[in-house]
């Protein structure tokens, strides 16, 4: 039996990391963030598994590097203010750091717009980051139909919490979108007509499946700890 990843009470990987550390950053995008010239910062850890990802250094603890002291991001985004419009905060999976709040709070006193990427696994996070005003815009991955996401995360995930999360951000008058990665080797066309319906066809994108490259996928089947 695999770990669920959303339930807090059994999931080592769950539980909230503390204070945020960062695994890199990238200066400069026009692509991240819609409509806005960003940075992108990529916080360490994910209590998901997925089978494509592309950030394995992200995601499993033994091939965390040395983290880029937040200072230094702060300071990149002081010197940046005035050029750049928004920082996306992504992972990893930035929900599970309790201290997201102040951090991102910290940006925002900087005066950029900021987007979350999440993968939808801690909704009370989510919920308390539009409370205190501090996301203008999430991207949630929604990974397959609730029943098949353990083939595409490598996890139990609890879909009530899926949904939960799905409802906050539709009613949080946030801008957002729901997005899907088509894996061919587990989802079908049908899979994503049934995600298009689970999102009412609103704000949904599908995005290409790239592959992996051999040297992350090789890190990966060498580390299966869930
Ligand atoms: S949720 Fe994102 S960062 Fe985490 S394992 Fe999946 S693809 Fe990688």
């Amino acid at each position: 039996m695999v770990a669920d990843a959303t339930a807090p009470a059994t999931n080592k990987f769950f539980a909230g990391h503390g204070k945020v550390k960062f695994g890199g950053l990238i200066k400069f995008t026009l692509i991240d963030f819609p409509g806005r010239p960003a940075a992108v910062i990529f916080t360490q850890g994910c209590n998901f598994r997925c089978r494509y990802c592309h950030n394995p250094e992200l995601v499993y603890p033994h091939l965390f590097t040395e983290p880029v002291p937040q200072e230094e991001i702060m300071s990149f985004l002081q010197r940046r203010q005035g050029t750049l419009e928004g920082v996306v905060v992504s992972g990893g999976e930035p929900t599970l750091h309790d201290d997201l709040p102040a951090f991102m709070a910290s940006i925002k006193s900087l005066g950029y717009v900021l987007k979350l990427d999440t993968n939808g696994s801690r909704p009370d996070m989510i919920q308390e980051l539009i409370d205190k005003k501090l996301v203008d815009y999430i991207a949630m991955d929604l990974k397959a139909p609730l029943e098949k996401y353990a083939l595409i995360t490598g996890v139990d995930t609890n879909p009530e919490i899926l949904t939960r999360s799905m409802d906050i951000i539709r009613q949080s008058g946030v801008a957002y979108e729901f997005r899907t990665t088509y894996d061919k080797e587990v989802l079908t066309d049908a899979d994503i007509e049934n995600l298009q319906n689970l999102t009412h066809h609103t704000c949904y994108r599908v995005q290409e499946c790239l592959p992996v490259a051999k040297e992350k996928a090789a890190l990966k089947v060498l580390h299966k700890e869930i």
